[in-house]
């Protein structure tokens, strides 16, 4: 590019002063030309009239011839450049000094002299190989031309000097040529040198290197351009660096969201995923929509563009055990054109779940409330048909009606309780607290319902007294008495139960251990979940409502511990609480 506009502007220049060169230096030979033929026009016209004068006062023809003749050869010693004529009446040469060929002049100029007339236009003659201008006057005797006297001035010497002129001109156009070339290279240069730079610098930007300014080095257009230019990159590596970070940001978002991201070109193959996407999906070998989503979803790709040109098109799908909220959106280009589509899976399952599980909950709990509210009405129905009058009937009566509302109450409460654990309204009372010392006095509390059944329960001490732990002593005391008073109603009499404390590097582990009937294989996971209950029957006879075990589980939880189970059908069911040591509870 540079380089054609340099060249460009040498030859202008060149051009230019070529021209200039040539027309001023033609001018100048034109009109130097024309000052010699002027002058010797001037000079040859001078020396004829000059002859023609002296003759004047002569009073014979003789006289004339000889004063004529005295005077062109005196005449003809200052005008050494002409040469001068007498010729008589018939043009024929009668006196010369320089020597002559030629004896007879018929030219214009003498025609016009014989004739008494003058003539503008001088004669242009050639004679012995020189080219001279004539001009003739003629000398009047008595009114008659006697004599004309014709002067030729040589032209050679113009001819010289001419050329002469020109070869110097051609000398100084030769030189202009090459100094202008010169110079044009030089002067190009300093245009071009800018403009080449803002180039390289366009050159390097387009790789990339945005960050290298330019000087601005005159205030001229270039330094003008410069100066944008300079600015103009700035903008651009502002630019770039915010997109550039915004596309990191959304590459750190797009690895790492939860929700899988699929885009598809517009014919439908997958041009990009995220590791949760493989994940969720098992992409393996699969790139298209029609490999990924057949058999999932009724609609094929051009019928899903269409779908999404108005608005995203949404879709639950069940995938093996998951189920997946799937989310199709167009994505545009600047020029708001459709490019593809990009697809978000949400995994639902959890929700689901959850969804269900309150659908169960809410099941449970009016199932569990209706079923003493059924025996207080007919209770209270009979009682109003007549049994009232019957006292003893009534106050067996009065008595279930009693024992009923126990129940509902035991269950709101119970209810209340574990609402309250998961909205955390439950404020622990967390304070350094000896764990055996609680356990031991549970135990020792229910002695006496273990004696009813003819039970053995024993306590075991730990090997090492004063196990300390962070922990709401009401809470945890409230677990150990769940645990051992569901191993109490569900052993038969007679049988052994027995607690004890264990301690690790880590954690302090209550065992409750019965001799009882003992849980399914299947139902032994499903104990801690609200309402559930082996026998149901059997769970409420005993008084319970199937959340001690769920309520037991939260406080564990909040304490930082666990509980476990293990139990085996008809033998005994062993329960394992361990809370973390004091040390490990530090954030409580
Ligand atoms: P409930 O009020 O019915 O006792 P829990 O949540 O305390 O409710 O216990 C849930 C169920 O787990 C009980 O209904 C019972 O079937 C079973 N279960 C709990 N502890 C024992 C145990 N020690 N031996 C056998 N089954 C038990």
């Amino acid at each position: 590019m540079s380089k054609s506009i340099r060249w460009r502007l040498v030859s202008m220049y060149v051009l230019l002063v070529l021209i200039v060169m040539i027309v001023s230096g033609t001018l100048i030979v034109t009109l130097t030309r024309q000052n010699e033929y002027d002058a010797i026009e001037e000079r040859i016209r001078t020396a004829a009239s000059y002859v023609t004068n002296q003759v004047a006062d002569e009073t014979s023809e003789e006289a004339v011839f000889t004063v004529l003749k005295q005077t062109i050869e005196n005449t003809q010693l200052q005008y050494l450049n002409e040469r001068i004529f007498l010729l008589d009446k018939s043009s024929t040469v009668v006196y010369s000094i320089t020597p002559l060929e030629e004896k007879e002049f018929y030219t214009p100029q003498v025609v016009s002299a014989q004739n008494k007339g003058t003539l503008s236009q001088m004669d242009k003659v050639e004679l012995d190989g020189k080219k001279y201008l004539g001009y003739a006057t003629p000398v009047v005797f008595e009114d008659k031309v006697l004599y004309v006297i014709y002067v030729l001035g040589d032209l050679t010497s113009i001819n010289a000097n001419i050329r002469e002129a020109i070869m110097v001109m051609l000398l100084a156009v030769a030189v202009a040529f090459i100094v202008a070339i010169i110079l044009g290279i030089l002067f190009s240069d300093f245009i071009t040198r800018p403009i080449a730079l803002l180039s390289r610098r366009a050159r390097d930007m387009t790789r990339g290197r945005l960050d290298m300014k330019l000087k601005v080095q005159s205030d001229d257009e270039i330094g003008q351009l410069t100066a944008n230019f300079n600015q103009m990159a700035v903008s651009l590596n502002d630019t770039l660096n915010e997109i550039t970070s915004e596309k990191n940001k959304l590459e750190i978002v797009f690895q790492n969201m939860s929700d899988g991201i699929l885009v598809f070109d517009w014919k439908g193959e997958m041009i990009h995923n995220n590791p949760a996407s493989v994940k969720l999906l098992d992409l393996e070998g699969l790139s298209s929509y029609q490999e990924i989503f057949s058999g999932y979803l009724d609609l094929d790709y051009a019928e899903l563009r269409e779908s999404v040109q108005e608005h995203p098109y949404s879709h639950i799908i069940i995938f093996g055990e998951k189920f997946y909220n799937i989310y199709f959106a167009n994505f545009m280009n600047q020029y708001d054109e459709a490019m593809g589509i990009i697809c978000v899976i949400q995994d639902i399952t959890e929700h689901k779940r959850l969804e269900e599980m309150q659908k169960e909950f809410v099941a449970n709990v009016s199932h569990e409330l209706r079923t003493p509210l059924t025996t207080i009405k007919s209770y209270a129905e009979t009682l109003l048909d007549g049994a009232m009058d019957d006292r003893e009937t009534a106050e067996r009566f009065l008595a279930v009606i009693n024992n009923e509302g126990d129940r509902m109450t035991t269950l709101v409460q119970d209810l209340l309780e574990l609402s309250r654990l998961d909205n955390k309204q439950i404020r622990m009372v967390m304070q350094d607290m000896n764990l055996e010392l609680i356990l031991e006095e549970c135990v020792e509390k229910y002695q006496i319902q273990a004696a009813r059944k003819e039970q053995r329960l024993i306590y075991y001490p730990p090997e090492k007294k004063n196990c300390r732990i962070i922990g709401d002593p009401n809470r945890v005391e409230q677990v150990f008495k769940n645990i051992i008073s569901n191993a109490i109603k569900y052993s038969g009499e007679k049988t052994l139960i027995e607690v004890s404390l264990l301690e690790s590097d880590r954690k302090y582990k209550v065992v409750v251990s019965d001799s009882g009937m003992g849980i399914s294989r299947e139902d032994l996971p499903r104990i801690f979940e609200r309402f559930y209950r082996v026998d149901k029957a059997r769970s409420r006879e005993l008084g319970g409502t199937g959340l001690g075990l769920a309520i037991a589980k939260e406080i564990m939880e909040l304490h930082g511990g666990r509980i476990e189970a293990e139990s085996e059908m008809e033998k005994g069911t062993t329960f394992y609480l361990s809370f973390p040591r004091q040390q490990a509870v530090t954030g409580l």
